[in-house]
Formats: C-alpha cells, structure tokens, sequence
C-alpha cells in the first residue's frame, strides 16, 4: 500500500526559491559565526543537502536520528534517539534541520536532548510547518512553508519510505 499521490502543494521551483530565501535569511543572522547542523534523519535529508548550498557562512553537518513511535502518519510522545551525533555540541550555534514540525513532540524532545549538552545556541529550522496539529510548542526561527492539517509526502517526506525521491511536495491519501 502506497497510497495515493492527490494535490501538489509545492513544485520544484516553488521549494527551490524558498530554501534560498532561507539560506539568506540564515546568512544574515549568521553572519560572523559558524554555524552547527543538525540534520534530522531520515526526512530532511533532500531539504538539508538544499540548504547548505546557499549557505555562506562556515557550517559543519552532522545527523541525528530520532525516532518517534506511533502509527505510519501520526507520532507519539515517545521518542528514542536511533543515531546519535558525532560531535559534542557544548558551546556551539546550532541549527537543526527538521523536514517538518507537526505535532511537534518529536522536536521538542529532541530540542530537550540537546539543550542538556549546553550549546551556544539552539535553533530550528523547518522546511514545513503544520500549526493546527501543534500539541508541544515549538520555537520556529525559520520556517518554510506553513501548510494545512494534511499528510504530505515527496522532497525526503515519506510513506513507508516511498516518495522521498518526488521532487516536489504533494498530499498523500494514505487508503487511496
Ligand atoms: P511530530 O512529532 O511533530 O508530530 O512529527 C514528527 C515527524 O513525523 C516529522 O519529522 C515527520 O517525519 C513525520 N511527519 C509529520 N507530519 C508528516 C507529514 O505530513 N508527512 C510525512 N511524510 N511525515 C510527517
Ligand atoms: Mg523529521
Ligand atoms: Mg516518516
């Protein structure tokens, strides 16, 4: 079961020109330090090889995986670190590099996590956002797109690991 490809919500052009916005936006706020990325496995992988490229300021890279368990489309409050990062973040700017923030208890564990190693900075970066879906609240200082309370796939979002290659980002009707 794959479900079924409904609406585009973003086209490849739509995404390209947004994740450049952010980039500069970053670049801007950035300027002068290095930069610290986290890349939350598995689904931001497509936004995060995006993104630094418009990056211009010093960054490393580094991925973390997270995993929340629930059903195939919605998550729980228990989340398990699967991958953890190679290197201490004490006393760096980070920057985390999530796919999307839906109800947002996968990040803010994660946000937890990490605030105990005492970086310089913690901030987050989303290429999608779902607010109506909010149960943890969540400080987004970059945010992509805000979209409606539907399941999305496509530009490293999946479903059952299917569609992450899509280059743009559509609803998914999970029983179509
Ligand atoms: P949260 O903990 O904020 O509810 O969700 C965390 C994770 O669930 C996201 O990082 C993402 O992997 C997955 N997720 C949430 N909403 C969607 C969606 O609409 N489409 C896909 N493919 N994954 C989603
Ligand atoms: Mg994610
Ligand atoms: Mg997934």
């Amino acid at each position: 079961m794959r479900g079924k490809i409904t609406d585009i919500l973003f086209d490849e052009s739509q995404i390209n020109s947004r994740v450049a916005e952010l980039g500069a936006e970053i670049n801007a706020d950035y300027a002068g330090r290095d930069i610290f990325g986290v890349c939350l496995l598995k689904g931001s992988i497509i936004f995060c090889a995006d993104l630094v490229r418009h990056i211009k300021v010093p960054i490393r890279v580094d991925v973390m995986r997270a995993s929340s368990y629930g059903s195939n489309t919605e998550s729980s409050g228990s989340v398990k670190i699967l991958q953890d990062l190679d290197i201490d973040i004490a006393g760096k700017d980070v920057l985390i590099i999530e796919d999307i923030v839906d109800t947002g208890r996968t990040l803010h564990k994660t946000l937890e996590l990490l605030t105990v190693r005492h970086p310089n900075s913690l901030k987050v970066c989303t290429l999608l956002d779902k607010p109506s879906r909010r149960v943890e609240e969540i400080d987004i200082a970059y945010r992509g797109f805000s979209i409606p309370d539907k399941f999305v796939v496509g530009y490293g979002l999946d479903f059952d690991e299917y569609y992450r290659n899509l280059p743009y980002i559509s609803v998914l009707d999970p029983n179509g």
